[in-house]
C-alpha cells in the first residue's frame, strides 16, 4: 500500500507555517493560530485546533497535513522523582527523554543556573578565578533526603507530587535514534545509530513531556539539555532548527538550554555563529590524547588540541561559560595526575567542570570510582581555580542517568507501581 504523503506541523517554523497558510488561501493571522496551537497549547490533532474553521481543518487533513505529535509509549518513574519516557515515532523507532523535577542537581542537568546557584558559584567573566560562596557540602544529597513534596511546594492544585513548582525542572532530550560516536563507557553507543531525528521529533519530545507533567514555559521555568541519546552536532540542521522552535514556539529561553557534544570540532565553530543557540557543554572525559582516544575514539579525528582551540575561540555571550563534562572511570582517568592535566588544559578559559562518576551498565567495562576519589579530583580542580561540581546521579534505578539511555524496557527491580505503560492515542 502506498502511504499518503504527510506533512507534520510540528517541526515547521513561523515562515513555513505562514507559507502553508498562504498556499491554502487563508488570511495571514491563521499562521499564528497554528503556531500557538502546536507549540503553546501542544494539541495532538488538527481537530483540537479550535481557533481554525472546521472547513480549513478538513482541507488540511485532506492534503495530508498532521500535527505529528510524539507519543509516550512507556514511562518509568525513579525513586528520586526522575521520569524516563520512551517516546515513539511514526516509523516504529523510539528514543528516550528524561524529566528531572526540582532542579537538575543531577549530572545531565547542566542547563540550570539553579544548580550553580545552589553551590554558590559565581562564574568568572574575565578569565580570573571564579568565586565560591559558602559551598553546601550536602547540596547534592538535599534532593534525595528532602524530596520536593516535603518542602511546602507552591503547587497550583494538581496532585502531581513532583510537579515543577520552583521552576527548576530539567528535560533531557534525544537528538538521534542511537548514537554513532562509540564512547566506550556509554550504553547508547551499543545501539549504533539508527537515524537522525527531525526537528519536529526533537521538539515533539519536549511537548509530550510538558503536557504529561502539566507544566508550561515560560510561566514554569524549564531547563532543557540536549544530552539524551545521540550526538546533536552530528544532526546539526535539525538540532539547530529544534532549538529555534523551542525558543520561538514553545517559549523556553536560550539561556535555559544547553547542548552537549562529544567534540565535533567543525560544528562547534559553526554553532558559535548561530544567532539563536543554547549554551555549550563539551564531554571532555580524559586529560590527554592517549587516554581520550582510548575512551572516546572520536578523539582520533578531532584531537584535544583541536577541541581546546575551538573551545578557546568559541564566542561566549555575557555571563556565559562553557561546561566541560568529565565522566570519572575508576582507575582509568580519575587519578590526581589527570585532575592536574585537566586544570592545565582549561587554564584561563571561562568554564566550569561537571564531574560525573560513571553510571554503570551491562556491557560497560569500567568501574565507578569511590566518593573520596571523586572528591579529591574535584578538590584539585578547585584549588587550581577551576569551578568543579559533582553531579548527583538521577534515575539510575530506571536506567535514566547519563550514558544509560538504551531504550531498556525490562527494569527487573522495579515494583509495578513505578512502571506505567501508556497506550498511544491515535491521531485524530
Ligand atoms: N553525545 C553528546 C550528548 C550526550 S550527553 C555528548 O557526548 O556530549 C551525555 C553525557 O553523559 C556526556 O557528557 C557523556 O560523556 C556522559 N556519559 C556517557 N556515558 C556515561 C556513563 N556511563 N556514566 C556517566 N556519564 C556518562
Amino acid at each position: 500500500m502506498v502511504e499518503p504523503l504527510t506533512l507534520t506541523l510540528l517541526g515547521m517554523d513561523r515562515e513555513e507555517i505562514a507559507a502553508l497558510v498562504r498556499e491554502a488561501g487563508e488570511p495571514g493571522y491563521r499562521a499564528k493560530q497554528i503556531m500557538d496551537a502546536v507549540y503553546r497549547q501542544r494539541v495532538e490533532t488538527l481537530a483540537e485546533i479550535s481557533t481554525l474553521p472546521q472547513e480549513f481543518r478538513e482541507r488540511l487533513a485532506e492534503s495530508g497535513v498532521l500535527v505529528g505529535a510524539a507519543r509516550i509509549e512507556q514511562k518509568f518513574v525513579s525513586v528520586d522523582g526522575t521520569v524516563r519516557y520512551l517516546i515513539g515515532f511514526g516509523d516504529g523507532q523510539s528514543v528516550e527523554t528524561v524529566w528531572m523535577p526540582e532542579g537538575d542537581g543531577g549530572e545531565a542537568g547542566d542547563g540550570s543556573e539553579a544548580g550553580v546557584e545552589a553551590e554558590g558559584f559565581v562564574p568568572s567573566t574575565s578569565g580570573a578565578k571564579a568565586q565560591f560562596l559558602e559551598p553546601d557540602p550536602d547540596a547534592g544529597l538535599e534532593g534525595l533526603l528532602h524530596p520536593p513534596q516535603h518542602r511546602g511546594s507552591k503547587d497550583r492544585g494538581t496532585q502531581k507530587p513532583w510537579r515543577a513548582s520552583s521552576g527548576r525542572s530539567t528535560i533531557c532530550v534525544s537528538s538521534q535514534v542511537g548514537c554513532a560516536v562509540d564512547c566506550q563507557f556509554c550504553l547508547t553507543a551499543l545501539l549504533g545509530v539508527k537515524r537522525n531525528l527531525t526537528a519536529g521529533e526533537i521538539v515533539g519530545q519536549v511537548c509530550a513531556v510538558l503536557k504529561d507533567q502539566g507544566v508550561s514555559p515560560p510561566e514554569d521555568r524549564i531547563n532543557l539539555v540536549f544530552m539524551g541519546m545521540g550526538e546533536p552536532l552530528l544532526n546539526y540542521e535539525n538540532f539547530v532548527k529544534a532549538s529555534r522552535l523551542l525558543v520561538e514556539g514553545v517559549g523556553i529561553a536560550e539561556r535555559r538550554m544547553t547542548v552537549s557534544t562529544a567534540g565535533i570540532v567543525p560544528r562547534i565553530r559553526e554553532f558559535g555563529e548561530e544567532k539563536i543557540r543554547p549554551k555549550l557543554a563539551i564531554s571532555l572525559n580524559a586529560s590527554n590524547d592517549e587516554l581520550r582516544t582510548r575512551v572516546m575514539p572520536v578523539n582520533k579525528k578531532w584531537t584535544l588540541e583541536m577541541l581546546m582551540a575551538a573551545a578557546r575561540e568559541f564566542p561566549l555571550r555575557t555571563r556565559e561559560w562553557i561546561t566541560f563534562e568529565y565522566v570519572l572511570l575508576g582507575g582509568v582517568n580519575d587519578n590526581p595526575e589527570n585532575a592536574r592535566e585537566v586544570a592545565e588544559l582549561l587554564r584561563g578559559l571561562r568554564c566550569k567542570v561537571n564531574l560525573i562518576a560513571l553510571n554503570p551498565g551491562p556491557g560497560i567495562d569500567f568501574t565507578t570510582p569511590s566518593v573520596e576519589r571523586v572528591a579529591l579530583f574535584q578538590k584539585i580542580l578547585r584549588e587550581a581555580g577551576i569551578p568543579a561540581f559533582v553531579r548527583r546521579p538521577r534515575g539510575r534505578d530506571i536506567y535514566a542517568a547519563c550514558g544509560q539511555l538504551k531504550r531498556t524496557v525490562e527494569v527487573a527491580t522495579l515494583p509495578e507501581s513505578q512502571l506505567q505503560t501508556i497506550s498511544p492515542a491515535p491521531e485524530r
